[in-house]
C-alpha cells in the first residue's frame, strides 16, 4: 500500500486509521520538522486567516461558525482594510431578498453569463469579462445571493431601496445589483467620528459593512491579532506538501503561526508595491505614491509573494493590465498624496498624522491647468479615465453578440494615459502632475489654500507669488528634474490666450474660462491615483491556491484582491470568496 504522506504527516482520514492500528509504519525521518519548519509554535489554530478586511472577516467568522478556532492576523494595529475605507457599495445579485422585494429578476445563471459575456467592451475597447476564470465566476455566481443574506444574518444594514448602479464596476449588464451598507452608527475611519443622525440609515459606507462584521467575529471568539504582519508560509516541503502554518512580524519579534487545517490570505492586493505591479503596467512607477485606501492599509502583495514563494500561479494578469474605471484614476482632491476620489481623509481620522492633509477637492477642473513635471500641459483638464460596465451600460445588449462591441461608441477620455505619458526622456512612469492655480480659484472654489488642507511640509503642494518662484519652489522627492520657470510662465501665457479667445487650441478643453492670474499661485499634487488589484493567486472555485502545475496547494486558501481570474471592482468578490474559502477551509480534515 503506498502512504500518502500527507496524511500520514497529520493522522487525517483512513491511512491515519491504518497507521493507529499498526497496519502500516509511518517512516522514521518524518517524526522530526524539516529544517526549514518551526522547531516551536507560539500559537495554534485550526484555520490562520491573514487580514482583517472585506474578505478576511467573511472567512473568520464562516470558518469559524463551522466549527474550526480561527487567528486572524492583521499587520496594522487596526483592522478592516480597504474595505472600511470603502463606500460600501456591494454589488451581489444573482436573486437576492432585495432583487425581489424590488421586482428584478435576478438568477446565479445570470450572474455568470453577465460575468463572462465576452462581447461587452468599454468604451476604450476593454473587455469586462473576456479573462474570468469560469470556475471562479460560477462559484461567485452560486454564492451571491447566499453571501447577501449571510451578511445581513451578521448585521449588515443594507440602505433599504431598490438595488442600482452606483458605486461599482464589472457588475454584469443585465440587472441591477448594487446595494448599499448604511453606515449606521459605527464611527467612519476617514473623520473618526460618526455621520451625521440624518443619514446614518442612508449613507453607503464601508464602515457599515465591515464594524459589523468585525462585530460578528469577536461574537463567534475569532481571535484577532492586530500588528501581527504574516512574512512567509510554512509548507512541509520546500516545494511540496500541505501548508502548516505562518510566520508573523509581531513589532519586530518573529511568532510562527501553527494552522491544523489551512491558512486562508486575504491580504487585500497588490497595487502598492511597486516593482509587483509593474510587471503588468511598466508606466506604474514609485511616484504612484498614495493608492486608494492608504494609509488606513497596504496592498503590498505579501499574500501573493509568499504563495508564490511555495509554488503558487498568478491568474489572469491581463485583468490587472485592461484599464478598468476607477483603477487608475484621476485624483478627487489635489495637494495631498492620498487623493483618491472618494475618500478624504480628515483631522479626526486615526491615520490623519500619516495622510498630513485632506487635500482640496475639486468642483471644477475648469479651475486649474494641470501641467508635468516641465511645467507643460499635456490634455483637457475636465477629462476623467475610462468607465467600467453596470447595468444598462451597453443597450442594445444580446448576450455574447459582436453587437454589443460594434454598438459601442468608442470614448477617448483618457487623461490618464495622457498623464502618464511622460516627458519623453526614455525614462518610465509619467512623473509628478501639479494642478497650478491661483487665488481665484481658490475663491471661487471655497478653498482654503492651507494646512491641513495642502501638505506644504511633505512636498505635495507649493506657494508662492509669482509663477516663476512657484516652478523654482517645486522640489519633491519624485520631481526629479526641475521645472524650468519660463515653462511654466509660458504654458500659463498661452492657458489664459486660450481663456481670451474661448478656444483651447492644444488639447481641445470645453471654453476655457478661468486666467491664473491672481498671486499667490499654487501648485497641487494631482497625479493619478491607483484603486484596484485585479490580478492575483490562481485559486478554483473553492478558493484553494493552484500552482504552477495546476495543483492544489493543500491546506493554502485565497480570497478578495489577492486571488485572481476575476475583474471586478472590489466588495462583492472579496466578501464572497472570503465566505468560500472560509467555509472550504474548515471543512478540511484536522492536522496534527
Ligand atoms: C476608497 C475606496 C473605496 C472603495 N469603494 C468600494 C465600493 O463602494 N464598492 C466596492 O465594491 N468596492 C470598493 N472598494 C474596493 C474594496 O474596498 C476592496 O476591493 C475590498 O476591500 C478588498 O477586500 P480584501 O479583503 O481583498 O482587502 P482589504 O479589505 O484591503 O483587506 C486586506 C487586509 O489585509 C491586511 N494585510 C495585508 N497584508 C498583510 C500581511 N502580510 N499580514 C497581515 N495582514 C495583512 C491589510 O492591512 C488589510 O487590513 C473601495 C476601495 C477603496 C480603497
Amino acid at each position: 500500500m503506498a502512504i500518502d504522506r500527507r496524511r500520514v504527516l497529520f493522522g487525517g482520514g483512513s491511512v491515519a486509521a491504518a497507521l493507529a492500528a499498526g497496519a502500516v509504519a509511518a517512516p522514521q525521518t518524518e517524526a522530526a520538522p524539516a529544517p526549514h519548519l518551526p522547531t516551536k509554535w507560539d500559537r495554534t489554530a485550526d484555520v490562520v486567516v491573514v487580514g482583517s478586511g472585506a474578505s478576511g472577516f467573511p472567512a473568520s467568522i464562516a470558518a469559524r461558525e463551522s466549527g474550526s478556532s480561527v487567528i486572524l492576523v492583521e499587520a496594522q494595529p487596526h483592522t478592516g482594510g480597504h474595505g472600511t475605507c470603502s463606500g460600501g457599495n456591494v454589488p451581489l445579485g444573482g436573486g437576492t431578498s432585495f432583487q425581489k422585494k424590488y421586482g428584478i429578476v435576478d438568477s446565479p445563471d445570470l450572474v455568470f453569463r453577465d460575468l463572462t459575456d465576452w462581447s461587452v467592451v468599454e468604451p476604450n475597447g476593454f473587455p469586462d469579462y473576456r479573462y474570468n476564470d469560469r470556475e471562479v465566476i460560477r462559484a461567485f455566481a452560486d454564492h451571491s445571493p447566499i453571501v447577501f443574506e449571510w451578511l445581513i444574518a451578521h448585521g449588515v444594514v443594507f440602505v433599504d431601496q431598490k438595488p442600482d448602479t452606483l458605486g461599482g464596476g464589472s457588475v454584469g449588464n443585465s440587472v441591477p445589483r448594487e446595494n448599499h451598507a448604511a453606515v449606521m452608527d459605527w464611527p467612519m475611519v476617514q473623520t473618526g467620528g460618526q455621520a451625521d443622525p440624518s443619514v446614518r440609515k442612508t449613507m453607503s459606507s464601508g464602515n457599515g459593512l465591515i464594524r459589523p462584521l468585525e462585530a460578528a467575529a469577536a461574537k463567534a471568539s475569532v481571535q484577532v491579532l492586530v500588528e501581527h504582519k504574516m512574512t512567509g508560509l510554512y509548507r512541509e516541503h520546500p516545494d511540496s506538501g500541505r501548508i502548516i502554518g505562518i510566520a508573523v512580524d509581531n513589532d519586530g519579534k518573529k511568532v510562527n503561526i501553527r494552522a491544523k487545517k489551512a491558512v486562508i490570505l486575504a491580504t487585500g492586493g497588490s497595487s502598492t508595491n511597486v516593482n509587483f505591479r509593474r510587471m503588468f503596467d511598466p508606466r506604474v512607477t514609485e511616484e504612484y505614491c498614495g493608492i486608494a485606501g492608504q494609509p488606513w492599509s497596504n496592498q503590498d502583495a505579501s499574500g501573493e509573494l509568499a504563495a508564490m514563494a511555495v509554488g503558487a500561479s498568478l491568474w489572469g494578469a491581463y485583468n490587472q493590465t485592461g484599464e478598468f474605471g476607477s483603477g487608475l484614476t484621476k485624483p478627487g482632491q489635489i495637494g495631498t498624496q492620498y487623493g483618491y476620489v472618494n475618500l478624504k481623509w480628515m483631522p479626526g481620522s486615526k491615520v490623519f498624522d500619516k495622510a498630513r492633509a485632506s487635500g482640496l477637492t475639486v468642483r471644477d477642473w475648469q479651475n486649474v491647468a494641470l501641467v508635468n513635471m516641465l511645467g507643460q500641459r499635456f490634455y483637457d483638464e475636465t477629462a476623467r479615465q475610462f468607465t467600467s460596465n453596470n447595468y444598462g451600460n451597453v443597450d442594445p445588449y444580446t448576450y455574447g453578440s459582436y453587437l454589443n462591441a460594434k454598438n459601442i461608441k468608442y470614448d477617448p477620455n483618457n487623461w490618464i494615459n495622457a498623464a502618464m505619458q511622460g516627458i519623453g526622456d526614455g525614462v518610465n512612469g509619467g512623473g509628478p502632475i501639479w494642478a497650478i492655480f491661483d487665488a481665484d480659484a481658490a475663491a471661487r472654489e471655497k478653498w482654503d489654500p492651507k494646512p491641513p488642507n495642502l501638505d506644504f511640509a511633505g512636498g505635495f503642494a507649493f506657494q508662492a507669488d509669482t509663477l516663476a518662484d512657484l516652478a523654482k519652489k517645486i522640489v519633491m522627492k519624485y520631481q526629479r528634474l526641475p521645472m524650468p520657470p519660463q515653462a511654466l510662465e509660458e504654458t500659463v501665457a498661452r492657458y489664459n490666450g486660450f481663456v481670451d479667445s474661448g478656444k483651447d487650441e492644444d488639447f481641445g478643453k470645453p471654453k476655457p474660462l478661468y486666467k491664473i492670474a491672481k498671486a499667490p499661485f499654487f501648485a497641487a499634487w494631482s497625479t493619478p491615483v491607483i484603486h484596484d488589484t485585479r490580478v492575483g493567486l490562481r485559486i478554483n472555485g473553492k478558493g484553494q491556491v493552484i500552482d504552477m502545475n495546476g495543483t492544489v496547494i493543500a491546506g493554502l486558501y485565497s480570497c478578495g484582491e489577492t486571488a485572481g481570474g476575476f475583474s471586478q471592482h472590489g466588495l462583492a468578490r472579496a466578501t464572497c470568496q472570503g465566505y468560500i474559502a472560509g467555509m472550504s477551509a474548515a471543512g478540511e480534515k484536522l492536522g496534527a
